[in-house]
Formats: structure tokens, sequence, C-alpha cells
């Protein structure tokens, strides 16, 4: 309260002290950009090289799911169960997705929805679910440290992301498009060869365009980049299409352009070893395409994408 007395007070005197309005010299400082911004030059490669060829969507076949509230003795969802809460990973900026309903202050979403069948797979409730808001870098490090017993967060499955953690079957088909404003001109992916684009650090997007444009942006959160495109400070957004449906909902002045140009297939993220958990949230997908509610919490959230296609089918690798 003190400083923002004070801080009136200065503007007071600022304006009382200064010059006359007609010799007032316009502004030119550059908009401020959004907390570790950073320009990436090149592909980030692992120190390890990278990951060899994998069939990365194949995931482990669910036996039939325990009833709730009977997680068998000694697994990780009996663990879980112990606790009285699952924790699971999502995001709170990106609309539709994961994101914060800024009228409950609650957390909700496609993903959002997903992370609570879980839950009620284990407790026969969706509400014992605790949320852990994770950013598109920290995916890997929280679930690595146990930190969350589940990551549902646009996250896709890749090879090189299975050295370091287990993924259930595709629950969600996504793929990478771009944003821009209205009337850029820009139609697609190809119109960026000369162009700003911002992307997410720690997202397969980044590696997907940072060879085709002329300079990439990373920040930590897909809203950040839609400020850094109303402050003109990026040319384009480029990610997928799931992402860029929240942002141009949020932001009529822009538009999603091209076609879609990589496939995202998003998968539940779990601490690698923990192969009955893996095979758990299998049981609990399938039964989610058997029963409707996959094509119900699509309904939900994502009709923005259009209607509600066939829900990804399963694959498995035993
Ligand atoms: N699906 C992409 C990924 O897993 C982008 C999602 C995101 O950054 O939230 O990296």
């Amino acid at each position: 309260m003190r400083r923002l007395t004070l801080a009136v007070l200065l503007l007071v005197g600022a304006c009382s002290a200064g010059p006359p309005p007609s010799e007032v010299v316009p502004r030119t400082a550059a908009a401020p950009q959004p907390a570790n911004a950073s320009t990436v030059s090149a592909a980030p490669s692992s120190s390890a090289g990278a990951a060899p060829a994998c069939d990365a969507t194949a995931s482990l076949r669910p036996g039939a799911l325990p009833p709730a509230n009977q997680m068998p003795d000694g697994s990780t969802m009996a663990r879980i169960a112990q606790r009285g809460r699952l924790i699971a990973g999502v995001d709170q900026n990106t609309y539709l997705m994961g994101f914060r309903n800024s009228f409950t202050g609650e957390i909700e979403g496609f993903d959002v929805d997903v992370a609570r069948q879980i839950a009620k797979a284990v407790f026969g409730d969706e509400k014992k679910v605790q949320f852990k808001v994770v950013t598109a870098a920290e995916r890997i490090p929280m679930l690595q440290r146990g930190d969350v017993d589940v990551v549902v967060r646009t996250m896709t499955i890749t090879c090189e992301r299975l050295k370091d953690v287990a993924f259930s079957q595709v629950y969600y088909q996504a793929g990478q498009r771009v944003l821009v404003r209205r009337n850029s001109g820009v139609t697609g992916v190809e119109g960026l060869a000369d162009k700003r684009v911002c992307v997410a650090s720690g997202s397969t997007s980044l590696n997907n365009v940072v060879n085709r444009v002329k300079t990439t942006v990373s920040v930590p959160n897909w809203t950040d980049c839609l400020v850094m495109l109303q402050q003109g400070q990026t040319d384009a957004i480029s990610t997928d299409d799931t992402i860029l449906a929240g942002l141009a909902a949020q932001d009529p002045y822009t538009e999603v352009v091209g076609a879609r140009f990589t496939d995202e297939s998003y998968g539940v993220g779990v601490p690698k070893g923990q192969d009955d958990l893996v095979r758990f949230v299998n049981g609990v997908l399938e039964r989610m395409r058997a029963d409707g509610t996959w094509a119900a919490i699509y309904g939900r959230w994502l009709t923005p994408l259009g209607p509600a296609p066939a829900p990804p089918v399963a694959r498995y690798r035993d």
C-alpha cells in the first residue's frame, strides 16, 4: 500500500513537473519480453546423440482393470491409493487442454479430464487428484524426480523421451501447424523461412521448426508466445493444432494456417520402470474409448478443432 502511494505521488510529481503535452517525446522503449525468452540458433542435440529409431507409440498391454479402491498389493497404484490422491502434472496456460478457469480458479481442459479419469479408476472419485502445474521443459525432470505420478500435458511420445520416461498408449493425435496475425500473408510453415517464430522450450515444436525459419525464440509457456505475437516481437507461433486452437480462441486477430506438418501422438507420461502404472493407465484409456467418455471429453473441449474424430487406436508391443 505504501509503495502504491509512493508510486502515485511520483507519477503525479512527474506529471506536474514534466514538459507541457506538446513537448512530450514519443515513447520509444521496446516492449518487454517474457521472462526467460531466448533465441535458439540450431536444433539442440542431446549429449548422448539422437535416440535410435523405435516404435514409439506401441505401449504395454493392459490387463483387466482392478475395481476402484482395490489396487493390487505392492503395486504403484496401491501406493497412490495409500496416499489418498493421484498427483498429476498438467498445464495451466493452454486453453482447451490444461488451463486455469479465471472465474472458478480451477484447472480444466481435455488433459485435465484425462487425469481425472485415472484418479476415478483408482479411487472411484475423480476429485481425488492434486494438480501440479508443469511447463513443457519440466515434464521429464518432474517425472524423473517422482514429483508427480503422471504427466498429462500435450506430451508427444518420442524415442528420445522414451530413454527417460515411459508412456501410455496414444490418447490423442495432434499435429503441428502455424499461428499468425490475420492477413499476415503467411499460409503455412513454408512461408516462415525469413520469419521470427516463437516456441516453448522443451517442446518437440522447437526442433520441428528451428531449421526451417529465420529466427526461433523459445519461452517457457505458449501464452508467452501469444504476447510476443501481439507485441510484434515474433511473426508466428508454431506448435500442435490443439494448443494453437486455444490461442486463436483467445485472440480473434490471429488465425491458424497451413496443413499439419508433423504427427504429435500424445501419451500419458509415467516414471520409467513403473510398468504396472502404464498398463493401468492403458486400461483406463481403453475403457474411456469403449464407454464413450473419450468422445464426451472431446466434445466438452475440442470442438473448435472440428467434430470428434475416432479416438486413436491402441497399439501394444507385448
Ligand atoms: N506436443 C509437443 C511436445 O510434447 C508440444 C506440447 C507443449 O509444448 O506443450 O513437446
